[in-house]
């Protein structure tokens, strides 16, 4: 048997694709249990398997891949996001993604998340008081107390699973949420089809992902950090708007969006760059916003 799986075009099923970025030692070249090394990313040695674009649809994604036991494997060896007090920065940014979809997410259906981590997302959802009953879908169970807390007054069931939706009722969500999980996933289009049967006809679903066509991957090349061992494709605004399409969604619409940083590790990183060592100056704490190669995507039922 073959160590790892050999995919057709997760979009289109298509069998014709031309390799486009590599690492130097590429994932597929590696046995099972030297590449499980490389997945923390704790090693320098940048390692990913190798990117190719579907000659059919264009979407680029690893036609070889881990096994599904693999992957269970390994994020189960994972250890859990124990970071429990999240930056200013990271909360801005969580903020925009809800104040993306506010205004246009009908009032009194529920709510679904799938790899909702601490609840940033959520927490602003259950306040704004539109919503019934919170889906959380979340694999690490060590944050399920903190989730469970940032729903407030609302009722909800917090599940250890990705993909089995079966226990919410169909119809029901009037908004659903994915934040960088669709390219995580091996069959995303199981998935998105699985989540529109849970959607109330006026309901959406919000999805952040990276988009492997921005300015910033172009800059990077190899060493962008979404070309990894955790992502089985990468996306662009044409390929998630065609992938949303075939899973049945009438209107979908993508546009860049913001990631807040802290201006302080920014200027850091940036003498850095030029030998300078700013590590006892004090600098300011406020976070910066820049629109640097991710994009959010509103998909309708
Ligand atoms: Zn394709």
């Amino acid at each position: 048997m073959d160590t790892y799986l050999h995919r057709n075009c997760p979009l289109c099923g298509g069998t014709s694709a031309t390799t486009e970025v590599s690492s130097a030692r590429c994932g597929e070249s590696l046995e099972f249990a030297e590449i499980q090394k490389f997945w923390s990313g704790l090693f320098k040695e940048k390692v990913f398997f190798s990117y190719a674009r579907c000659q059919a649809c264009k979407l680029l994604y690893c036609p070889e891949y881990f096994q599904s036991d693999q992957i269970a494997q390994l994020y189960a060896d994972m250890a859990p996001n124990m970071d429990l007090v999240p930056s200013a920065a990271l909360v801005a940014t969580q903020q925009g993604y809800w104040q993306a979809v506010a205004d246009l997410v009908p009032s009194g259906g529920d709510y679904l998340e799938i790899g909702p981590d601490v609840g940033y997302v959520a927490q602003q959802a259950a306040a704004s008081g539109k919503f019934g009953h919170f889906w959380l879908f979340e694999p690490n169970v060590a944050v399920h107390p903190t989730l469970a807390r940032a729903t407030g007054d609302c009722s909800n069931t917090i599940l250890a699973e990705m993909e089995d939706f079966s226990t919410v009722p169909d119809g029901s969500v009037g908004l659903a949420v994915m934040i960088h999980v669709l390219d995580h996933l091996l069959d995303p289009l199981t998935t998105l089809s699985a989540i529109r049967s849970k959607l109330r006809p006026d309901g959406a679903l919000l999805i952040v992902t990276h988009n492997e066509q921005s300015l910033l991957r172009k800059l990077m090349a190899t060493r962008w950090p979404p070309f990894c061992l955790q992502h089985p494709e990468v996306y662009n605004p044409r390929s998630i708007t065609a992938l949303l399409e075939k899973s049945g969604y009438g209107s979908v619409n993508v546009a860049r969006s913001t990631n807040h940083f802290p201006l302080d590790f920014m200027i850091r990183q940036a003498a850095h760059a030029f030998g300078l060592k700013l590590d006892k100056v004090p600098l300011p704490k406020r976070a910066l916003g820049l629109k640097l190669g991710n994009i959010q995507t509103i998909a309708r039922f």
